[in-house]
C-alpha cells in the first residue's frame, strides 16, 4: 500500500494533456476506433477493457469531457454511477463473485457490501474520467 507521500509523487509524476487533445476515449465515442460496447446512451458509453484484468472488466466514461483530467458534468457522473451500479449489481449476482469499481481520484461505496473497493490514486494512464468496473472472479485486496 502506497504512504501519503508516495501517492503525491505518483500524482506529481503525470502530467496530464492539455484539454482539447482527444483522449483514445474520445476516438471510442466517435466511433473512429472500435470497441465492444456494451451500453451507450446520450451521456455515458461503456465497453469492454481492451487489457482486461479480470473476466468481466468494462469502462464506464462520460461521452463529454471537461476539464483537464476529463472530469464529468454531475449529470453523467450520476447517469454513469447508477448505470455502472446497476450492472455491477447483476453481474456479482450471476457469478456469485465480488465486483469492484474504480473511479479514478474517488471512492465509491457499493450499496450491495459495506465496503470501500476503489483506488484513491489517480494514476490514471487516459485522462478522461472512467470508472473500471471489475468482476467474475474473487478479487484479492487491494482490488485493483
Ligand atoms: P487507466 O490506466 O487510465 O486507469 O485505465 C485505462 C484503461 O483503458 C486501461 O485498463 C486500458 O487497458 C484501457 N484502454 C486503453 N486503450 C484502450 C483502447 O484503445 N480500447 C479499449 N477498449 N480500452 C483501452
Amino acid at each position: 500500500m502506497a504512504s501519503e507521500k508516495e501517492k503525491a509523487q505518483q500524482v506529481a509524476a503525470v502530467r496530464p494533456p492539455a484539454a482539447d487533445q482527444p483522449t483514445i476515449f474520445d476516438k471510442i465515442v466517435s466511433k473512429k476506433i472500435p470497441a465492444t460496447i456494451l451500453f451507450e446512451d446520450s451521456t455515458a458509453l461503456a465497453f469492454k477493457d481492451i487489457s482486461p484484468q479480470a473476466p468481466v472488466h468494462f469502462l464506464v466514461i462520460p461521452k463529454k469531457k471537461t476539464g483537464l483530467t476529463g472530469s464529468p458534468s454531475k449529470k453523467s457522473f450520476k447517469r454513469a454511477t447508477e448505470w455502472s451500479s446497476m450492472m455491477a449489481r447483476t453481474d456479482a449476482r450471476q457469478s456469485s463473485t465480488s465486483t469492484c469499481m474504480c473511479w479514478e481520484g474517488a471512492s465509491l461505496k457499493q450499496p450491495w457490501a459495506d465496503t470501500e473497493a476503489c483506488l484513491l490514486a489517480p494514476g490514471q494512464s487516459v485522462f478522461h474520467v472512467h470508472l473500471h468496473v471489475l468482476g467474475g472472479k474473487q478479487l484479492g485486496w487491494p482490488p485493483c
